[in-house]
């Protein structure tokens, strides 16, 4: 161990959870190691089996899912209920790939003119991963069930402030009985991660995390010429119509937003609402912005919770003031924050203008940016001026505004009358900065495959 510890520090309390020494170079090896030597075996391995152990890991999710969603919300300050769902989707996504990996890598029959052609699906060796802290959980096991499943080892380097999450993963894949190196937590800062994908034995890796990480990670391995993938962050469009159901598309907007305290790559961060309703969505949404409650994240009775750290919340406030200098027009929800931790006053920006962070950047935090528009030709020009793609959301009962929403809208997912939400069974990623390649559903098992196509004379 070296003698540099990691702090974990508690977001709400600003009070020192517990310190982990990061790995030497030595045990960086080591694990690498481990992990070759492990694929060498796991590759061999059934289905059948592997399904069988993500089913056990999916059991270890749920049997200690108190104890580990309590530690994540103490780490990075979401409410402990929202905690509580991240644990069980994640026995989902296992529970998922158990069930259909087998099938999503079946081999594909092709046309040809042989005896017969196909693609076989094998699996590549150690695939790096790179997570953020937003939900500690979930992201890890979106990357782990379907490249555990397709028969590659993985490495986890996670966020330097959710390293208990990080250990807490290690010891699922562990418990649910694993084989040796099949699934390795590294204690590691971002600086090693391009020894790691330099290093020969590591096949693949992928990044799930800011644009500036991502550009560092995809020339790394562009150099090395090995396969990347990358989940960056967003500026989600929500677009609202007269036809829409008012109601539900507020409710939906503000959980949109504000869901994980608004730390979310798919939260809905721009609001483009028709200006036949536009008085009325201001209204309803001024006043469940009003109702949130935001306080300490342990409580059921809590909305929003702490920024994950000091930074993330003084980089909110600046890119609020810098939007407010420009000429947004501010309503704050006055929440009366403790003054102790990285709180933060859940806001709504009216009417940046172009060039503003609220026009221009990803906000983390509850932050929502409103303008009214006078179509949807206007809506979807506008939102496509960002550099992002990730999701995007329309509410409306008109089923040619959905078409035109859908084939305009720049974004690697449209959302009809509900908010955007990951699920097992759909692919999920972006387009331009938001970066590319597509994680769950059969896309999701098929990141990290060899596709070999057989052909027989
Ligand atoms: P971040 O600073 O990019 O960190 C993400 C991970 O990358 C961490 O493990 C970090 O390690 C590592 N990292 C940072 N710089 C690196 C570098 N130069 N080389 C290698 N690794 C590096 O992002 P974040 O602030 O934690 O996460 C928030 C961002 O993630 C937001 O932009 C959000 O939208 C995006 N996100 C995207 C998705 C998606 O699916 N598209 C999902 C969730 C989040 P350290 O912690 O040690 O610095």
């Amino acid at each position: 161990m070296s003698d540099q510890t990691v702090k974990s520090v508690n977001p709400a309390t600003e009070v020192l959870i517990e310190e982990f020494s990061p790995f030497t170079e030595p045990m960086i090896d080591s694990a690498i190691a481990k992990s070759d030597d492990c694929f060498k075996e796991w590759r061999k391995t059934s289905f059948e089996h592997r399904a069988e152990l993500m089913n056990k890991a999916a059991d270890v999710l749920d049997q200690n899912a108190e104890r580990y969603a309590r530690q994540m919300t103490a780490e990075m300050g979401k409410p402990l209920a929202q905690a509580r769902a991240e644990v069980e989707k994640c026995g989902w996504v296992c529970r998922h790939y158990a069930q259909h990996a087998e099938e999503y890598l079946s081999d594909e029959p092709m046309e040809s003119g042989g005896q017969k052609a196909y693609v076989r699906h094998l699996p590549l060796g150690p695939v790096l991963a790179v997570m953020p802290w937003n939900f500690p959980f979930w992201q890890v096991f979106r990357f782990a069930a379907p490249t555990l499943m397709a028969g590659n080892t993985g490495l986890l380097k996670h966020a330097s402030n959710v390293w208990r999450s990080a250990l807490n993963i290690e010891e699922v894949f562990h418990e649910a009985g694993f084989p040796e190196g099949c699934f390795q937590t590294l204690l590691i800062g971002s600086s090693a991660v391009e020894g790691i994908i330099e290093d020969s034995r590591v096949k693949a890796v992928t990044l799930t995390g800011s644009g500036p990480a991502g550009q560092s990670v995809a020339a790394t391995a562009g150099k090395q010429l090995k396969p990347s993938l990358l989940e960056l962050g967003g500026s989600d469009a929500f677009i609202v119509m007269p036809s829409a159901d008012i109601e539900t598309a507020l409710d939906t907007a503000v959980k949109a937003r504000t869901q994980n305290n608004g730390q979310s790559c798919i939260a809905a961060k721009r609001f483009f609402v028709h200006a036949d309703i536009f008085d009325a969505f201001k209204e309803g949404f001024e006043a469940r912005f009003e109702a949130l409650t935001v306080g300490a994240p342990m409580s059921d009775e809590t909305d929003i919770g702490p920024l994950a750290t000091g930074q993330i919340r003084d980089e909110l406030a600046e890119q609020v003031e810098k939007s407010k200098r420009a000429g947004a027009k501010a309503f704050h929800a006055g929440a009366g924050l403790p003054e102790k931790g990285y709180w933060f006053d859940p806001a709504i920006l009216y009417d940046a203008p172009d060039g503003s962070p609220s026009a221009e950047e990803e906000m983390f935090g509850p932050v929502a940016n409103v303008w009214k528009v006078d179509s949807l030709e206007d809506a979807i020009a506008r939102a496509n001026r960002s550099i992002y793609g990730l999701g995007s959301v329309i509410f409306t009962q008109d089923e040619d505004e959905m078409d035109m929403a859908i084939d305009h809208l720049e974004a690697g997912a449209t959302f009809i009358n509900t908010m955007t939400a990951s699920d097992p069974r759909l692919p999920f990623g972006g387009i331009k900065q938001s970066g590319y390649g597509r994680e769950l559903s059969a896309d999701g098992i098929k990141a990290f495959v060899n596709r070999k196509t057989v052909y027989l004379a």
